[in-house]
């Protein structure tokens, strides 16, 4: 039971931007804002590497919120935080250092 208390995904919001659509709810073309979060895998609550990010909209004059499939342009637009790479980059950097030692 511990063992699943220590690994498993986190989401993180990583933006917001305004764009103007169709909401399906009150049938108007109105502002949205568009919420982009990042998912990652974490062990010990350390990061480990990010997963996919994930879109929610918002409508400015309902007030409602749907999930929204983004393109390419909005998801490059959102980069995942750097210290969601953490735990990858400490291996990284702690293989780095062993080969380089053998070097020496
Ligand atoms: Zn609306």
């Amino acid at each position: 039971m511990l063992f699943l208390l220590i690994k498993g995904t986190r989401t993180v919001p990583i933006g917001v931007e305004e764009q103007f659509m169709f909401c399906s709810n009150c049938r108007s073309h109105s502002v949205h804002d568009i919420m982009v979060s990042s998912r990652y895998f974490h062990v010990y609550n350390i990061p480990v590497m990010p997963l996919d990010k994930h879109a929610t909209v918002f409508c400015h004059t309902c007030g409602s919120q749907r999930g929204f499939e983004m393109d390419k342009d909005i998801k490059s637009r959102f980069k995942h935080p750097w210290n969601t790479y953490l735990l990858a980059a400490i291996v990284v950097i702690f293989i780095a250092l062993v080969v380089l030692s053998k070097l020496w």
